[in-house]
């Protein structure tokens, strides 16, 4: 396939299509799981602040629920259109799956990019477009969360206009939320709280310790900027950071506290003065034991991939990788660890989230997060077992292990009618 059509859907189901193969099961089992069970696309009418109407592309997708509710993101961004939306889908059957909370896949996003519209316009989207999906969210159908370009507010919004609509308060419809809205204890670090986990847990596996070794991060959003500040909190030095704007490098190691409070006043890493202003592609190429792509997918690619000089990349992005990048990086000898176990941790604390609400009973923020990083190295631990004992990638390992879940799933069901 020509690599300037490709898509991120052609490479989950590329990586669905191998595992299948390496787990001996028939082409039926492709059929049934390359495609998505249901999905919806919208049109969201918006009416901006200066009374112009706009019509915004919507969707979401459930890829799969034979183990339970669809479970997945909500993306706002002006990239967003329906194959990504299915490939992320995907991808959240097969973490749930290997994390094993109790969730099928799904996923949603609208085309628009959030930077350019006001915090009330960003309402009246969140809103429409919840209603527009209304029919087929809910606690017990498909629970939204967070994602690119939306956060705990944007959560707030959707559980609010779900509620109005049913006329009561369902807690249950979406996870994310604030903590004064029945949002869980360290949800909002959950799943850079998982990537360092696995990252701390990889660098062993590569004889390296966390304490001294050196570490870069694409993205300060939600995952990038947690994982920065629990790796530097770990003992490694960061010694290069990006948003979409830029890049920051410093020899010794950012300060990464420094650098939160820049963030928050100015919105961007770029001018951070006590650090040297770099190309955001260097810090992909930075000569460090441990990269941390976070912020958006196909970032390596067979353009740039042999540049890479880290010893570990741990996916703390959705397919940050190409399919012909994680071909070259394997044969490099990088250790790869996938995004669906790197980054889980924010869907099994969502699923924690949701265990509460619908109990209305809260844990502590030390019981969420011992609860969470118990679960992140148990599958962490099966994941390079199960690899290690097939001469697998952990890629390959750990998709097969979610197909194999997900098709016993199918197999014990039985097919209806
Ligand atoms: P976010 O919107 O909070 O942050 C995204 C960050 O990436 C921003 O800092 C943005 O400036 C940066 N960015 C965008 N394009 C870039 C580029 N070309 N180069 C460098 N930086 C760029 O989003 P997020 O929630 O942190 O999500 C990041 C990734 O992690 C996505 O792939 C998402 O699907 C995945 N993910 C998120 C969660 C979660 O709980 N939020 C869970 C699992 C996976």
């Amino acid at each position: 396939m020509d690599p300037a059509t490709r898509t991120v859907l052609d490479d989950a189901r590329e990586q669905l299509a191998q595992a299948i193969d390496v787990l001996g099961l028939g082409p039926e089992v492709f059929g049934m799981l390359a495609a998505p069970r249901r999905e919806i696309a919208v049109s969201i009418p918006l009416r901006r602040d200066d009374g112009s109407i706009e019509v915004l592309p919507g969707y979401r997708v459930q890829h799969n629920t034979s183990r339970g509710p669809g479970k997945g993101g909500v993306r706002f961004d002006a990239r967003v259109d329906i194959d990504e939306v299915r490939a992320l889908a995907m991808w959240m059957t097969w973490k749930c799956a290997l994390l094993d909370v109790p969730y099928g896949g799904a996923k949603g996003g609208v085309r628009v990019d959030p930077r350019a519209y006001s915090r009330a316009e960003l309402e009246r989207i969140t809103r429409r477009y919840t209603s527009e999906i209304g029919p087929l969210i809910g606690p017990e159908n498909d629970i939204p969360a967070p994602d690119i370009g939306t956060d705990e507010q944007t959560m707030a919004w959707m559980m609010d206009t779900y509620s109005v609509g049913q006329g009561h308060t369902v807690l249950g419809v979406v996870t994310g939320k604030p903590i004064a809205l029945g949002g869980s204890q360290g949800r909002a670090a959950s799943t850079s709280r998982g990537v360092v986990t696995i990252g701390v847990e990889a660098l062993r596996h590569r004889d390296l310790g966390a304490d001294g070794s050196t570490a870069a991060v694409q993205g300060f959003g939600k995952v990038g900027r947690g994982a920065a500040r629990l790796l530097h909190q770990a003992g490694l030095r960061v010694l290069a950071v990006s948003d979409v704007d830029g890049g920051l490098f410093h020899p010794g190691g950012i300060d990464i506290a420094a650098l939160e409070e820049y963030v928050d006043l100015h919105g961007s890493v770029v001018g951070f003065p006590d650090a040297e202003a770099i190309d955001g592609e260097a810090v992909l190429m930075a000569d460090v034991d441990l990269l941390v792509p976070a912020a958006i997918e196909g970032v390596l690619h067979a353009g740039n991939a042999a540049g890479v000089r880290a010893r570990v990349i741990v996916e703390g992005a959705n397919g940050p990788l190409t399919a012909d990048a994680d071909r070259i990086l394997e044969a490099a000898g990088v250790l790869i660890v996938p995004d669906i176990l790197a980054n889980a941790g924010g869907v099994v604390v969502s699923y924690f989230e949701w265990v509460q609400a619908n109990q209305s009973f809260w844990w502590t923020e030390d019981e969420v997060n011992e609860r969470l990083v118990h679960r992140m190295i148990k599958a962490w631990r099966e994941v390079t077992e199960y690899a290690g004992a097939r001469r697998l990638s952990l890629r390959m390992a750990a998709t097969c292990m979610a197909v194999e879940r997900v098709y016993q799933a199918h197999e014990v069901r039985g097919l209806y009618p």
